[in-house]
């Protein structure tokens, strides 16, 4: 998993499996030492996405702007996650509003593992799906799935605005 977030202040609680390794993250984004971090936890891969947006939810994070959680890659991955995360990131970077934003490597558990996101995009050969807490909302080609995330951003952004 690779987390992102701006800037970082407080500290909760998480489940105990989990406290080891987000004790040492927190502290380290908390003394604002970086603001990218990467995990790799023992058992299913969709535990270590939900464990980034624990983390950085208890860093409060989400309240400076957007957040990412990119899967940890695997042999199913079609796509480079990370050049795909940090193309995400660079789109995204004037968003104001509290997102969680999943960057996952495939479209077959992407979306899935990703559930926990309030956007996401999921990876494919030539192509992307862009998925809402989990449900895929729409297939486009690869090089328009940036502003097709971005147009969910949008359209979340105004949701979030008139509720
Ligand atoms: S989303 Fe796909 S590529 Fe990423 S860890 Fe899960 S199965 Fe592997």
């Amino acid at each position: 998993m690779l987390a992102t977030g701006r800037g970082a202040s407080g500290y909760g609680s998480l489940p105990s499996p989990r406290l080891s390794e987000t004790f040492h993250l927190a502290h380290l984004l908390a003394e604002g030492i970086g603001d990218t971090i990467r995990v790799s936890l023992a058992g299913p891969s969709k535990e270590e996405v939900k464990t980034g947006f624990e983390i950085l939810k208890s860093l409060n994070l989400r309240e400076k702007g957007p957040i990412l959680v990119a899967c940890p890659s695997c042999g199913r991955a079609d796509v480079d996650v990370l050049k795909l995360t940090a193309s995400v990131e660079k789109f995204i970077k004037e968003v104001k509003t509290p997102l969680k934003i999943a960057v996952m490597g495939c479209e077959v558990n992407g979306p899935g593992e990703g559930k926990d996101a309030d956007i996401g995009i999921a990876g494919g050969n030539g192509r992307a799906i862009i998925f809402r807490k989990g449900v895929k909302v729409k297939i486009v080609a690869e090089s328009e799935m940036l502003e097709a995330l971005m147009e969910e951003v949008r359209k979340t952004e105004a949701e979030m605005a008139g509720s």
